[in-house]
């Protein structure tokens, strides 16, 4: 299937560059829309199962992040600099396609992410293949010993294409910045159906019963809530196809950051003002 998708992406380079594209860049606007071909190629890759690519959030020992009131507290402060380095060797041109996604946060919140070669560093990137990806929610990385990981990513390759470099980067850098994942704010009505999601993660992920109960079916309390409605277009939201829903509903994968991505972010790292923390 990789293949398939990389033999799909290559033949739209291809067909950029024959129509006089100068790179071949997909996604070059933070805005602009992905084109009907590639929109084509994503629901192609939405109808097949077999690709899953959930990423679980961290936290840290002996926090019941599922209870406290914490996730507010996990916030950076406002025009903060994080400072941000990998851990392991990559190519340079991965390292600067996973630069500029992370960045894109840079256009909506008032926070600025150096990339660092050397020395100290707030947010620190693993890119092991057997660990999946994931990543500490917010400052809970200052917990973290200097030299452990505080965030992975585990299906990186120079293959991978951009717009799945993108939607993870962003996915995992919105958890760095004090996101949780949008299925489980508890504005949502997923009619799950319970044993077929059991049944999906363990065959595709891997996932225990318990592993499926605390990365989908438990909520946050309200008094987490991140954002003021539920999104199902955020970049937090898992995939939810709609052969694991009792009612047909689906939310396919989201590559973009949604406009409640970014006016929340905005309103929790502001460029003017105060951080707003209730709903306007
Ligand atoms: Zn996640």
């Amino acid at each position: 299937m990789k293949k398939q998708i990389a033999a799909r992406y290559l033949w739209i380079c291809t067909l950029l560059l024959g129509l006089g594209a100068l790179s071949c860049e997909i996604m070059p606007d933070p805005d602009q829309d992905i084109s009907d071909l590639l929109e084509q190629t994503l629901a192609e890759d939405n109808a097949d199962l077999s690709i899953v690519h959930s990423c679980v959030e961290k936290h840290l020992e002996g926090d019941d992040h599922l209870r406290t009131a914490a996730l507010r507290t996990k916030l950076w402060a406002v025009g903060q600099v994080i400072r941000v380095k990998f851990m392991d060797s990559l190519s340079s041109p991965l390292r600067l396609r996973i630069e500029k996604a992370a960045r894109e946060w840079e256009l909506y919140a008032n926070v600025r992410l150096q990339f660092v070669r050397r020395g100290k560093a707030e947010i620190r990137i693993g890119l092991s293949p057997r660990e999946g990806s994931w990543s500490y929610m917010g400052r809970d990385a200052l917990y973290l010993d200097s030299l452990s990981k505080t965030m992975n990513f585990g299906w990186f390759t120079d293959r991978t294409p951009d717009y799945e470099i993108r939607r993870t980067t962003l996915h995992e850098f919105g958890h760095a910045l004090g996101l949780i994942h949008e299925h489980q704010n508890p504005l949502q009505n997923i009619q799950w159906d319970v044993e077929k999601v059991y049944t999906y993660y363990a065959q595709s992920q891997g996932w225990s019963r318990q592993d499926v109960d605390q990365n989908l079916f438990r909520k946050y309390s309200s008094s987490q809530t991140q954002f003021c409605r539920y999104d199902p277009l955020s970049i937090m939201h898992y995939s939810v196809p709609k052969q694991l829903t009792l009612d047909g509903f689906e939310v396919r994968w989201n590559y973009l950051l949604s406009v409640e991505d970014k006016s929340f972010i905005g309103r929790m790292y502001p460029f003017k003002g105060p951080r707003l923390t209730t709903c306007p």
